[in-house]
C-alpha cells in the first residue's frame, strides 16, 4: 500500500471513531483531501486508493491541477477552499464544484453570474470568522443571516452552509467552542427557513473537535498527503 493510501485510510479510521464517539455515523462526514501544494501525481494516487473530494487553495495551481487530471473529470469533485479575489472568480465558477470560503456578497454575484449554463449550481459556503479575530477573513457572526439569504437568492449557486478555520486552541475544550458555535449559526439559519445542511469545519490538527460538535466535512492535507513544503 503507497504512504498515501495508508494514511488515507488512518484518517478514515480517525474519522469513524470520532464519529462513534459523538454517537454519529461516519457516513455523515465527508473527508476532504487539501491537495494545494500536492502534484497532480500524489492526487492521482489518492484517487487510486478510492478518494473522490479535493480541495484546492489557489486559482492558478487549481485549474492547473484540474486540466492535468482532465480524465478524471466528472469523476473528482474539486472544492475551492482558499480567500477568492473577485478578479479570479471565473476559473472557480467554470472549473469548480465547491466554494467554501465565500466571506462578502459581490464574490457570489460574480460567481452565480458566471457559472456556465448546463452545469449544476455551484455549491458553496459561507466563510464565518468565528473566532472574531482581526485578521482573519471570513463574515462577522452577525452578518451571516443576511448575507445567506442574499446568496440564497442567487441562481446559480446553492449555498450549502457555513465554514471556518478558528483560531488554533490546545486542548479539546477550548477547540470545541468555536465549532459549537458554528453549528448554532447554521441551526439559526434552518429555522430562518433556508435548506442548508453543510459543516465545513476541521483541518488535521482539530478534526476530533469539529466532528464532535457536528461538522459534515472536514479539509484534511498533512495527514494525507504529510507535511507541505
Ligand atoms: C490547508 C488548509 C486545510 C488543511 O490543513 P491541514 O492542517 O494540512 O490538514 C484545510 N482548510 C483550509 C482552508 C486550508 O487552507
Amino acid at each position: 500500500m503507497s504512504v498515501i493510501a495508508a494514511n488515507l485510510q488512518a484518517v478514515k479510521n480517525d474519522i469513524a471513531a470520532a464519529a462513534q464517539q459523538a454517537g454519529r455515523s461516519p457516513d455523515a462526514v465527508t473527508l476532504l483531501a487539501v491537495s494545494k501544494t500536492v502534484s497532480a501525481g500524489r492526487v492521482r494516487e489518492a484517487f487510486d486508493a478510492g478518494q473522490r473530494a479535493f480541495g484546492e487553495n489557489y486559482v492558478q495551481e487549481g485549474v492547473d491541477k484540474i486540466a492535468a487530471l482532465d480524465a478524471l473529470r466528472g469523476q473528482i469533485q474539486w472544492h475551492f477552499i482558499g480567500p477568492l479575489q473577485s478578479n479570479k472568480t471565473r476559473p472557480v465558477a467554470e472549473q469548480f464544484d465547491w466554494v467554501h470560503a465565500i466571506d462578502r456578497l459581490k464574490i457570489a454575484e460574480r460567481l452565480s453570474a458566471q457559472r456556465p449554463a448546463g452545469l449544476p449550481p455551484l455549491q458553496v459556503c459561507i466563510q464565518v470568522n468565528i473566532s472574531n479575530e482581526d485578521t482573519k477573513s471570513g463574515v462577522a457572526p452577525a452578518e451571516v443571516p443576511a448575507l445567506a439569504q442574499a446568496i440564497a437568492a442567487l441562481p446559480n449557486l446553492q449555498l450549502r452552509g457555513l465554514m471556518a478555520i478558528p483560531a488554533p486552541a490546545a486542548d479539546p475544550a477550548a477547540q470545541r467552542q468555536p465549532f459549537a458555535a458554528l453549528r448554532a449559526l447554521l441551526d439559526q439559519l434552518r429555522q430562518s427557513g433556508l435548506k442548508v445542511d453543510t459543516l465545513s469545519m476541521g483541518m488535521s490538527a482539530d478534526m476530533d473537535a469539529a466532528i464532535a460538535e457536528g461538522a459534515t466535512l472536514v479539509r484534511i492535507g498533512t495527514a494525507i498527503f504529510g507535511a507541505r513544503r
